[in-house]
């Protein structure tokens, strides 16, 4: 949630931002509702204070009937004093409703625009595969190597859910395995997450549940939802929560399973594996200080190229696109993987995702630190972002890695804990 006070102080900015967002919001509705609410906040401090002022003159009333009068009175400014709370009480309610629709402000390098204005980064260290023969996509793969069963997958949970078999299994504990380790290397505490979360929490995190178009399921008659993926976990983690300066930066990488409707994707490409209902992920997540969140999130975008590098899959980043970025970031980077049998002849296909929210989160979590010596405290950044997303990492390893005879080359570095050199 964006600071209220940076919205009344700065209405142009924030407004100029949402337009550049792509996001409508209605910032003069807001000015006015704050206004109001102080009005009623006002109001009940100065009838709380007569009602006080009421009280003590009880004890030196004159006579009952003056004692009586007073009650009275206390009771009546009392009354006033609630019905105005009350009204300040809907005033925030509604403020915080608009509030929460606004998004995080922006980087000021972030490019304008939507989806196709995103500025290409760089590229990674391994070189889009040359093949001699006609490669396959991983579907064509899984004919030959029964490694997906989305027929079963659609009998048991419907349609964009699918069985693991044999090597694939093997594939997406062994991405599991070198990513935490990988990561528990560079000072990542390995967590594993729940895979439910409390509405308050998706809320707190930027997620939407129970909406049209939520990407969200929802347990009905619960205030629980499958998590979308470990960020909402790891970030609710510290709800709540003062840590001090010292603690931090708290990097965290966390398992999870990842649950999403995808409303609103349908004609998106999304053969196979793509875009699924349930994948597995290895999610990185930080509380950093303000002056911090900036080189943590390089810091991730370097590891997420350092993984893909050794994975040996080409890729290339982006730096997404203001209209593309979600309400939470405030600059987001993409590692799109090269993926042979994607549209026609391959194509780039996101893998990863790291996202600086800034305190955009930690102020509707409530996540703070303290500086030594210091008598307040300050919200802390929070930043995400995927080491690996299992299922869209299988199909770049599988088709990048294929072989004339149809066999696949496991990367050297997934080789301990797939117990093969290759499959097939
Ligand atoms: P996000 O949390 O939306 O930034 O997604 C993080 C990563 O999860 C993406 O870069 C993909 O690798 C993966 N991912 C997201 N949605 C899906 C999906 N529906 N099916 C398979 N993988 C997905």
């Amino acid at each position: 949630m964006l600071d209220r006070k940076l919205i009344l102080e700065n209405p142009d900015a924030v407004r100029e931002n949402c337009e550049r967002r792509g996001v409508p919001c209605d910032i003069d509705r807001i000015i006015e509702l704050d206004a109001k609410r102080l009005e009623k906040l006002q109001l009940s401090q100065e009838l709380n204070r007569q009602a006080n002022e009421c009280s003590k003159q009880i004890p030196a009333a004159k006579d009952n009937d003056e004692r009586q009068q007073l009650i009275a009175r206390g009771r009546e400014l009392r009354e006033q004093k609630d019905a105005a709370q009350s009204e300040h009480d809907e005033l925030e309610a509604e403020i915080v409703a608009l509030q929460t629709l606004i998004p995080n402000m922006t980087h000021p390098d972030v490019p304008t625009g939507g989806e196709d204005d995103a500025t290409e980064l760089c590229f990674g260290a391994t070189a889009k595969p040359s093949f001699d023969f006609q490669p396959l996509d991983h579907l064509e793969l899984n004919e030959k190597h029964d490694l997906f069963d989305f027929e079963a997958g659609a009998r048991v949970a419907g349609a964009g859910f699918y069985f693991l078999r044999n090597a694939a299994v093997r594939l997406d504990l062994a991405l599991q395995q070198f990513a935490i380790s990988f990561l528990a290397d560079k000072g990542f505490t390995p967590v594993s997450t729940p895979d439910l979360a409390l509405t308050s929490v998706l809320h707190g995190t930027g997620f939407n549940p129970r909406g049209p178009e939520t990407q969200i399921y929802s347990i009905e008659n619960t205030e629980l939802n499958l998590v979308a993926t470990a960020e909402i976990t790891l970030g609710g983690m510290m709800a709540g929560q003062t840590m001090t300066a010292e603690e931090l930066p708290l990097k965290l990488c966390g398992l999870s399973h990842c649950f999403r409707t995808e409303a609103g994707a349908a004609g998106r490409a999304s053969k196979g594996l793509y875009r699924v209902h349930q994948f597995t992920k290895v999610e990185m997540f930080a509380f950093t200080t303000p002056e911090q969140s900036d080189a943590v999130h390089e810091e991730m975008r370097g590891l997420e190229c350092e993984i893909f590098d050794a994975l040996e899959v080409p890729y290339r980043v982006i730096d997404t696109a203001s209209g593309d970025l979600g309400g939470p970031a405030y600059r987001k980077y993409d590692l799109e993987a090269w993926m042979p049998g994607r549209g026609d002849g391959g194509d780039w296909g996101e893998v990863t995702s790291t996202s600086n929210c800034t305190d955009y989160q930690a102020r509707r979590l409530n996540v703070r630190f303290k500086k030594a010596g210091e008598k307040g405290t300050h919200f802390v950044h929070t930043l995400n972002g995927t080491a690996v997303a299992t299922g869209r990492a299988m199909i770049a390893v599988l088709e990048n890695h294929q072989r004339a005879d149809g066999t696949i080359n496991v990367p050297t570095v997934l080789r301990p804990w797939m117990g093969t050199d290759v499959i097939g």
